[in-house]
């Protein structure tokens, strides 16, 4: 088998890097936000669990305790969320505009 033009490597093979999808901009409505009283990393002070780093699709998840979460490139998607065991992260809304449409709702499901 021949191998890949610039790469050593013999299979055609991606590799993960920071914000493979590029910057976010301003189009996020929703960031992720991590309790430090939750995570299990965190509470440890020591790089276990890191399955927000594992799964997150852009790779914007540093591996450390607690994790840290590039703002610059995450995408909202919320994946972190779902595969946190310790419901460690929460979404919040992005914007002002968001923050007070949220509240407003929040206080017309309460009636
Ligand atoms: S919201 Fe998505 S892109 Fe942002 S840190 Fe979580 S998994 Fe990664
Ligand atoms: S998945 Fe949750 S508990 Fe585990 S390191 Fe990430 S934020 Fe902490």
């Amino acid at each position: 088998m021949g191998q890949t033009r610039h790469c050593k490597q013999k299979t055609a093979m991606s590799w993960p890097c920071v914000g493979e999808a590029g910057r976010t901009g301003d189009w996020r409505t929703l960031r992720p936000v991590v309790d430090p009283e939750k995570c299990v990393a965190a509470r440890k002070g020591k790089i276990v669990c890191m399955q927000c780093w594992m799964f997150c699709p852009d790779n914007v998840i540093s591996r450390t305790a607690p994790p840290e979460i590039d703002m610059e490139y995450c995408k909202g998607c919320g994946v972190c969320v779902q595969v946190c065991p310790s419901q460690a992260i929460e979404m919040r809304p992005e914007h002002a505009e968001d923050v007070a449409a949220s509240t407003k709702e929040e206080a017309s499901c309460d009636r």
